[in-house]
């Protein structure tokens, strides 16, 4: 790790796996669940937007309904998340609510991130719960999820969150330390790799996860690898460690040396761009005035009162090209609106947007975050 002191991450997600929530056990440590609330609690307190990927809703299922065995058969397994995600939801929304926070719930699937448009609406919400200072508790949607839109893990899960919202810091709490040279299980002398900053893994660190397998999550070290792997290339930084370590959050929030951390290797700006990039190529052109060239290049948003036409027929969430009067390509973008939505409002104040279409989603046709200048 390098000793200069890292800047201070804003907004961060946590990933707390079953084994950490029940601190090895068959059921949810609540001393274990409350110490995690509090510590949230103050890196909150110190300007950190925390956004919370917590499994346990099998556990809390089992729980309830008494169930000793994990099955194997699917629909048994998502009947208990079923069950446990209220009651799951319910303890948080108990410990966070003593230190006033509140929390919400976003349940997701691949295929929400995947589909542009719901992509844009889980970042838009998880954004307007964050800037009033609300926590949400994100996990699988488990009740609809297959083999074809699960994301299999919460370590996956939490490392897509990482990207939609792009995170400064992904947090995976593990019952580990960290990343070891080889498995500390099997090899006395195995040692915590503190850092990893090179562009690809060490194939040591793969190796050495791949046989650590916890009973109670799904997923295990080579899991959070992968979504480790996969956060940096999105451009944040993840730092893997222990949930049983005391203020372990607070402590990797000050930049101690705790875990394995793991540096990002592209900024989001160019994840960003491959992700629009990647995305479906709509035929839409909006062209824009020349005030809004102004502001786009100054690194502003699209708003409709700058748009002076629109060219082909797209969705919300879409790729769309913005060009100049004169037909020069600026900038590309994922619009807000559709087609149809920009030509009613095209060349109108963003407050007139509701009065026009009868609902708004939000100011701008294409955001700053959702857009790179060509
Ligand atoms: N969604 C599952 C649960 O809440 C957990 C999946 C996982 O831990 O990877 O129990």
């Amino acid at each position: 790790m390098t000793d200069a002191q890292p800047k201070q991450p804003r907004k961060i997600v946590i990933k707390l796996g079953t084994s950490t929530l029940t601190d090895g056990t068959e059921h949810l440590s609540f001393p274990r669940l409350f110490d995690l609330v509090r510590q949230i609690v103050q890196i909150q307190s110190q300007g950190c937007q925390v956004i919370l990927v917590s499994s346990g809703a099998i556990a809390a299922g089992r729980e309830a309904l008494d169930f000793p065995e994990l099955p194997k058969f699917i629909p048994a397994k998502q009947m208990l998340s079923a069950v446990g995600q209220p009651r799951l939801m319910s303890y948080y929304d108990q410990f966070f609510r003593m230190f006033k926070l509140v929390v919400s719930q976003v349940l997701l699937t691949r295929s929400d991130i995947i589909d542009r448009q719901r992509y844009l609406n889980a970042r838009n919400t998880i954004d307007a719960l964050t800037t009033l200072n609300i926590i949400p508790i994100i996990n699988e949607n488990d009740a609809v999820s297959n083999d074809e839109i699960r994301f299999g893990d919460n370590d996956a899960l939490s490392a897509y969150v990482a990207n939609l919202i792009e995170a400064d810091l992904l947090v995976l709490l593990t019952d580990q330390e960290g990343l070891f040279s080889d498995d500390p299980r099997r090899n006395k002398d195995a040692i915590l790799i503190p850092l990893v900053d090179g562009p690809e893994i060490p194939p040591e660190i793969w190796y050495a996860a791949g046989g650590a397998k916890s009973k109670l999550g799904t997923g295990g070290m080579a899991t959070k690898i992968t979504a480790a792997d996969l956060a940096r290339r999105s451009g944040t930084e993840v730092v893997i460690a222990s949930g049983r370590k005391q203020d372990v959050l607070p402590r990797i929030i000050k930049g101690d040396r705790i875990g394995t951390r793991l540096l990002p290797i592209v900024s989001h700006l160019e994840s960003r761009k491959r992700y629009i990039l990647a995305g479906k190529r709509s035929k839409g052109i909006l062209q824009v005035d020349a005030g809004a060239v102004n502001a786009l290049l100054a690194g502003g948003s699209l708003l409709p009162v700058g748009i002076v036409g629109v060219d082909g027929k797209f969705e919300r969430g879409d790729t769309a090209v913005i060009k100049t009067g004169d037909g020069r390509d600026i900038a590309v973008g994922l619009v807000n609106y559709s087609s149809s939505d920009i030509k009613q409002i095209l060349g109108r104040k963003s407050s007139e947007i509701e009065q026009y279409l009868g609902y708004t989603l939000g100011d701008e046709v294409v955001h700053r975050s959702n857009l790179f200048l060509l």
